[in-house]
């Protein structure tokens, strides 16, 4: 863990969870990680549940995040939610990118930065996902496609106030498969390198997370990797008690 990074979680709650549900596990999460220090946190509802969550936990330590946004402002499209409407709604983040937006909504690097964009004049901070498919793995591509995505979709007004990338290798999401320890600090060196050559000395403060199966068990050795500063949590933020041991195990290093 770099000391000059605050350690940044986010859980993504994906598609789950009724208000009600979202308000217990939302509230469960506030009360955890008020004993918490020197950590950033957020948790990613179902856009359903984002207004009330956002209620649950104003002025408390923990912010809300959204799973997507659209580019526009305003208009005629229809089932679209606006960057706008989210900071509205009470969210400071958006997470943008997932693999599984490219997989089920063919999204694009470069509709990924033209949300980035639009996501940031609407004050929100972006949480850019990247990472290799398992194919792209095996054949030794994986640096070279992290490479081509952090180009492509994170534009260069990008800084460390306003972005968080992800690293989530799309063989690992929800697997229970993780990269070894050595993988995922040569991966976060080289997204590190590619931020550096993108955006130039604003690259530093840049948090780069880990995601992909993280969970209690093998959550302090993750964390505790050059260049890992937090994680993006998908299934394992759906418990709090999870999610909790998660993000505390940062603290053991
Ligand atoms: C994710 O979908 O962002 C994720 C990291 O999922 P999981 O933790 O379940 O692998």
């Amino acid at each position: 863990m770099a000391a000059a990074r605050r350690a940044f979680f986010c859980g993504n709650w994906k598609l789950n969870g009724s208000i009600a549900e979202s308000l217990a596990l939302a509230t469960d999460v506030r009360n955890g990680v008020a004993t918490l220090r020197d950590v950033d946190v957020a948790v990613g509802p179902s856009f359903t549940a984002l207004y009330a969550v956002a209620k649950r936990l104003e002025d408390g330590p923990v912010a809300v995040a959204a799973q997507d946004c659209f580019w526009e402002e305003k208009g005629a499209f229809t089932g679209e939610v606006s960057p706008a409407q989210l900071a509205d709604a009470g969210c400071k983040h958006v997470i943008l990118g997932h693999s599984e937006r490219r997989q089920y909504h063919g999204e694009t690097d470069a509709l990924v930065a033209q949300k980035a964009k639009a996501a940031w004049a609407a004050g929100l901070n972006v949480i850019i996902c990247v990472g290799e498919s398992d194919a792209e793995r095996r054949e030794g591509q994986a640096h070279s496609v992290c490479h081509g995505q952090i180009n492509a979709s994170v534009p260069t007004a990008a800084s460390a106030a306003n972005t968080a990338i992800a690293y989530e290798p799309v063989w690992a999401i929800g697997t229970g498969k993780t990269p070894t320890a050595n993988d995922i600090e040569g991966m976060h060196a080289h997204l590190r390198r590619c931020l550096s050559e993108l955006l130039g000395e604003g690259a530093k403060g840049i948090r780069i997370l880990y995601g992909g199966s993280v969970n209690p068990a093998n959550a302090a050795e993750i964390l505790n990797l050059a260049g890992v500063d937090g994680a993006l949590v998908g299934g394992a933020s759906l418990k709090a008690m999870d999610f909790l041991k998660i993000i505390a195990a940062v603290r053991a290093s």
